[in-house]
């Protein structure tokens, strides 16, 4: 499971931020979420925290390990197969993962693409 840890939007500061949907569905939203709406939120900085930031927050890949990957694990396949198997499987992602906190208003996209980009 990977997992990468992300700095916290501070929740007195964090400032509201406009998209145009189409910039959203380049970020990695779906149009289901577009259609919800989607409050993205930026760092401010405050006399509470750290430049908009306070705490951290962890974005998990969750890969549900199927029958073909635990083949490949017990025949001691490599991260490469076992990575390409899961993209087949269409497993969600790290940045799906992530997309979901930002979502949520406790991670800023600018936050998400630096601790996604390899
Ligand atoms: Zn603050």
């Amino acid at each position: 499971m990977a997992q990468r840890l992300g700095r916290r939007l501070c929740e007195s500061c964090k400032s509201e931020e406009d998209l145009p949907q189409a910039a959203l569905l380049e970020e990695g939203f779906t149009q289901e979420d577009v259609d919800e709406g989607i409050t993205l939120y930026k760092a401010v900085g405050c006399n509470k925290c750290a430049g908009g930031y306070k705490g951290r927050v962890g974005v998990y890949q969750v890969m549900p390990i199927s029958e073909a990957m635990s083949r490949i694990i017990m025949e001691n396949g490599t991260s490469v197969e076992l990575a390409d198997q899961a993209a087949k499987e269409g497993v969600s992602d790290l940045r799906r993962s992530g997309l979901r906190k930002v979502k949520a208003g406790i991670l800023s996209l600018e936050e998400l693409n630096r601790i996604t980009k390899e």
